[in-house]
């Protein structure tokens, strides 16, 4: 099973029907998309050497020639490795090293970084500026017929976002982004091939991955001209492309609501936007259904099982007469059709609903295991499930609650307190804007509960009692921040995760 099949079907189905745009304009349609896809392979073959299962590193701002990349990729039988275009130079190199990647494409903003690692990398042979010469010369290449790949075939190396050490690169294979797309029709939304999917968060992550079952579908891609999120411009992209959906991280959601230029489209055309990637707080949450209505489906997924381990659907967040409605929108959902899920102890035996423990999953969208890492592989995947690092529990109905990551746990005078409780109770504070909450080394408690506040705009700024009292009003005592830190904003990684590590690290470092 080839994915870039989808590429040759709609190009003979729909050949003049619009595949993939560029704000309002038409880039490339199904059956330029097709032939271009083919070309790329050739071009991709025959002028680098590269066979089957070699890798090909795509360091690229949004853009529909990232798509024709992966694609193009693909039809060869190759493995795309999309990296995250803002890494640092050397964490690039690092990617590019790690995966072995024989040729990177990239586009101008990247082309001085991925260049002058060509030859420092020994892999690497060389980099292709797209649009540019090179990048022309391959897509004018004769084309090529797909190329056979197995279900068990690598496709995609989904480099995690790294809030901590070295990224590890999940093994995505055929299969897995088969079931991941097969999934999104079961538990997300059907598409048609009058929809379209909008890229406003990086096609390197949670965006492109969902962008294949638009594609699976003949949909139309979408990159908005600005690259990424931008309030007045998705405003009028919604009107020239009907049937919108599109990824975005809970931020993204939080400013997107309170963009005027939003507030005043015409929503008509827009019918989902997927959140997830990152906690949604309630109040958040509220604002944006009333901004967007029934618009709003979350997911919980991670690159190790890519964006597919529980849904909130729309109808979910819609069923707001549901007696536990609150509770409901403050899960993550409940299991996705294609995977069991089970919240587990140490042992790995698996806990009744109500208890918390790590959250496992099995299925057939769980990665083939790490790149060329065989123990973190073994570690992750051991007696047959992948296990998440993260801690949750379930309700009797079903829900799965995310608590936090295992490593952001606070224990705290020996009780165990999840950041997130805290941050929801300092969020219903109406001078908070955002918080984040961790542990700091105490010689008293063994952590203490400290809370980095940034304070909304244009109102006074909540004093500590203010927001001592907020938390006593919510949560028990005993989890109230021993102390605050006003500050301007929180330092987040380039797809909008807060970086409690960082924070934990400042704490540490101060006398
Ligand atoms: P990544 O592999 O970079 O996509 O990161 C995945 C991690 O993000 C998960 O293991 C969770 O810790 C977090 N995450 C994903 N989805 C959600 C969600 N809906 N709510 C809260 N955290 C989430």
């Amino acid at each position: 099973m080839n994915l870039a099949v989808w590429i040759e079907r709609h190009g003979r189905l729909r050949p003049d029907a619009p595949a993939l745009a560029e704000g309002e304009r038409v880039h490339a349609t199904w059956g330029g998309f097709a032939a271009r896809t083919a070309a790329i392979a050739t071009g991709l073959r025959d002028d680098f050497g590269l066979v089957p299962g070699d890798r090909v590193a795509i360091v690229m701002r949004n853009r529909p020639e990232y798509i024709e990349a992966l694609f193009g990729i693909w039809h060869a039988g190759l493995v795309a490795v999309p990296v995250n275009a803002r890494l640092h130079r050397d964490e690039i190199a690092y990617i590019f090293e790690h995966s072995a990647s024989a040729v990177a494409v990239t586009d101008d903003d990247h082309a001085d970084d991925v260049e002058a690692l060509v030859g420092v990398v020994a892999s690497l042979r060389a980099a292709v500026v797209a649009p540019g010469e090179r990048w022309n010369d391959l897509t004018a290449s004769s084309p090529t017929p797909l190329v056979d790949r197995r279900p068990e075939d690598a496709a995609w190396l989904f480099y995690t976002s790294g809030t901590t050490g070295r990224p590890k690169g999940a093994t995505l294979t055929n299969r897995n982004l088969m079931m991941m797309s097969l999934s999104y029709f079961a538990d997300i939304d059907a598409v048609t091939p009058h929809d379209s999917i909008l890229h406003a968060a990086p096609i390197s992550h949670g965006s492109g991955l969902y962008g294949l079952p638009h594609i699976a579908k003949g949909a139309v891609s979408v990159v908005p001209d600005s690259g990424g999120v931008d309030g007045a411009e998705i405003a009028s992209l919604i009107q020239r492309w009907p049937g919108m959906s599109f990824f975005a991280a809970p931020t993204m959601v939080k400013r997107l609501a309170g963009d005027p230029a939003i507030g005043a489209a015409d929503l008509t055309n827009l019918k989902t936007i997927v959140y997830g990637g990152a906690p949604m707080y309630l109040a958040d949450l509220e604002d944006a259904l009333a901004v967007f209505g029934p618009r709003l489906a979350q997911i919980y997924g991670q690159g190790e099982t890519p964006m597919t381990i529980t849904a909130l659907s729309k109808a979910d967040h819609a069923d707001s007469d549901h007696p536990r409605w609150a509770d409901r929108v403050q899960s993550v959902g409940s299991p996705r059709t294609d995977v069991e899920v089970r919240v587990v102890d140490e042992a790995d035996n698996e806990l009744p609903a109500g208890e918390i423990g790590e959250i496992v999953v099995r299925g057939d969208v769980v990665m083939a295991g790490y790149w060329n890492n065989d123990d973190a592989s073994a570690e992750a995947l051991r007696g047959g499930w992948l296990h998440t690092g993260d801690v949750g529990s379930f309700d009797a109905d079903g829900f799965l609650t995310l608590r936090d990551r295992s490593k952001d746990l606070i224990i705290s005078g020996g009780m165990n307190i999840y950041p997130r409780e805290v941050e929801e109770a300092l969020l219903r504070h109406p001078a908070v804007k955002a918080v984040s909450v961790v542990g700091r080394p105490d010689p008293e408690w063994g952590e203490a509960v400290f809370a980095f506040v940034v304070p909304a705009d244009g109102v006074e700024p909540p004093t500590v009692d203010d927001l001592d009292r907020t938390c006593i009003d919510h949560i028990a005592r005993f989890k109230r921040p021993k102390a605050y830190r006003f500050v301007e904003s929180l330092p987040t990684n380039n797809y909008g995760k807060v970086l409690k590590r960082e924070l934990r690290e400042r704490l540490i470092a101060e006398p």
